[in-house]
């Protein structure tokens, strides 16, 4: 691993297109890092709006308000109890997140300003094993993980790509460690038997989309983490594909 260089600050960005994806996918990674010093950012893409129950008959533009709302309280609850100290939401509408230039700027632009040298993001490519099922790749999910990968490389770190951003005075940065979530191939794994803890109580806060009682997605979340830590000896993990830049 290359060794941190001493003129960079410890500066990590996650980006996620939902409220709670980030405590499902690196929750217990992120309040590690955070224990440890880095300063966490996190990026949601979407306004949490469509996450309402799939047979809901009350669809409305004030509904889907009041549930985006509610979600994006619940993010900041969660986000204080993993030691997050930003939360940015860019208020693309839920379900309709597309890898656009536009978000892909937009992600440039919280590159350079966090200066992040670390970066947690989805995965754009689909996994089918029985575990990955089909709604760990919401299409916003994939379209996320498309615009965050090419902000990395090049445009955040190249002075040539969005020169607006120059005028605006965010200078080119370079994301050095990438860590992708639910990647076909996981190279890397975080051992998190200090900080599963603090991962449960982040997804205590998401009571709109995971009720109260927690206490059967906390086995599995338990089960998956001794999964995840098994290839790599861990006896809790979450676990990536990590690539340095
Ligand atoms: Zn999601």
């Amino acid at each position: 691993m290359t060794p941190h260089p001493p003129d960079r600050p410890r500066t990590a960005l996650v980006v996620m297109a939902h409220p709670d994806d980030a405590e499902f996918a690196c929750g217990a990674t992120v309040a590690g890092w955070a224990a440890e010093g880095w300063q966490i950012t996190l990026v949601v893409c979407t306004d949490g709006g469509s996450g309402g129950p799939d047979e809901a008959t009350d669809v409305t533009p004030e509904t889907r308000r009041q549930l985006s709302a509610t979600r994006k309280a619940e993010q900041l609850a969660s986000a204080a109890v993993l030691g997050i100290s930003e939360v940015i939401f860019l208020d693309y509408p839920d379900g309709q997140l597309e890898s656009t230039l536009e978000l892909r700027r937009e992600l440039v632009r919280q590159m350079r300003r966090t200066r992040a040298y670390r970066l947690i993001c989805q995965s754009p490519d689909r996994v089918w094993t029985p575990s990955y099922a089909l709604g760990r790749y919401h299409p916003d999910h994939l379209a996320v993980a498309a615009a965050t990968l090419a902000a990395v490389y090049p445009a955040a770190q190249n002075a040539w790509d969005f020169p607006e951003l120059l005028a605006e005075g965010y200078a080119p940065s370079r994301v050095r460690e990438i860590y992708v979530v639910s990647a076909p191939h996981l190279n890397y794994a975080v051992d998190i038997s200090t900080t599963i803890e603090q991962k449960l109580a982040a997804l205590r806060c998401h009571v709109s989309q995971l009720g109260h009682d927690q206490s059967a997605l906390a086995e599995r979340i338990r089960q998956w983490a001794v999964e995840r830590g098994e290839p790599f000896g861990l006896p809790l993990a979450e676990s990536y594909h990590r690539v340095e830049n």
